[in-house]
């Protein structure tokens, strides 16, 4: 067994984790209920955005931006959860790809970090 963290830091982490995984439910929530919005907009006019005007760009710019950006989100709150669930499981901390121990430094700077540096290198 690679060294564990000790329960504080942990206990750290774990509080972080959360603040950050409210933080994303609320984005997340605040995106879609834009995009409902925006659905009932297009809904009650009768028809789709149409890119070739200016207004229906726009618009679909809009919605291609709001669904990037609730991707983004989705993808860091499934990263934030898994986090969670290592922290729960007393993986935390620990490369999924090497095992080796991840330094607190780095696990400060991304707390949801799964990969070491040396790993996350070879990743890209
Ligand atoms: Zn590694």
């Amino acid at each position: 067994m690679a060294r564990d963290l000790a329960k504080s830091t942990l206990d750290r982490f774990r509080r972080r984790l959360d603040a950050e995984r409210q933080r994303l439910l609320a984005v997340i929530a605040e995106i879609e209920a834009e995009q409902e919005e925006i659905r009932l907009t297009e809904t009650s006019s009768e028809r789709s955005p149409d890119p070739n005007t200016a207004e229906g760009g726009s618009l679909a710019f809009e919605m291609e931006k709001e669904l990037s950006l609730a991707r983004n989100a989705g993808d860091l709150l499934a990263q934030v959860e898994e986090a969670l669930g290592r922290i729960g499981a007393g993986t935390y901390g620990r490369c999924i790809q090497c095992g080796k121990a991840i330094p607190v430094a780095r696990l400060e700077a991304l707390p949801y970090t799964r990969l070491c540096v040396g790993c996350a290198a070879n990743h890209r």
